[in-house]
């Protein structure tokens, strides 16, 4: 089973098939093209619970912005929401968004986001790409704690 990027229509590349093992490790669908990542609710439950999972669903569905993206999953229209961030020292983040599918609770992380929140830095590309994974693993932990 193969799913199409979002944004551009190229194949995602599959966990099975990624040879990074972070993505491998954690489910993750990225398109080799425009470096966004696809996040099913499958995955998305090794880190958060059902429960917390069913409540950002839904404020996906209720307070959501509907956004001209289909769910690589499910083909439902997602939704997009603002998500401003606390740091541990209480300062906030820049806003950024983030795309939900209301139907199969999987979300789309855009490469531009995903820039905008782990600037590039030296190293090489896996490395980089660990460090922004790491970053979207735990906005998604603390995802059910900024959504209300
Ligand atoms: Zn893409
Ligand atoms: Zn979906």
């Amino acid at each position: 089973m193969s799913y199409r990027c979002p944004r551009d229509g190229s194949t995602l590349v599959s966990p099975e098939n990624s040879d990074r093992s972070t993505f491998s490790r954690h489910g993750i669908h990225h398109c080799d093209k425009c470096s966004g990542m696809l996040l099913n609710a499958d995955a998305a439950m090794s880190i958060i619970s059902q429960d917390k999972l069913n409540h950002m669903h839904i404020s996906f569905e209720q307070e959501g912005a509907e956004v001209d993206l289909d769910c690589p999953l499910c083909d439902s229209h997602m939704r997009v929401r603002e998500i401003v961030f606390t740091r541990l020292d209480g300062t906030e983040m820049d806003p950024i968004e983030l795309d939900g599918c209301p139907t199969c609770a999987s979300f789309w992380f855009d490469a531009g986001e995903l820039q905008r929140i782990s600037p590039p830095e030296n190293g090489d590309d896996a490395h980089r790409e660990a460090n922004t994974l790491s970053i979207v693993l735990e906005m998604l932990f603390h995802l059910p704690f900024v959504i209300r």
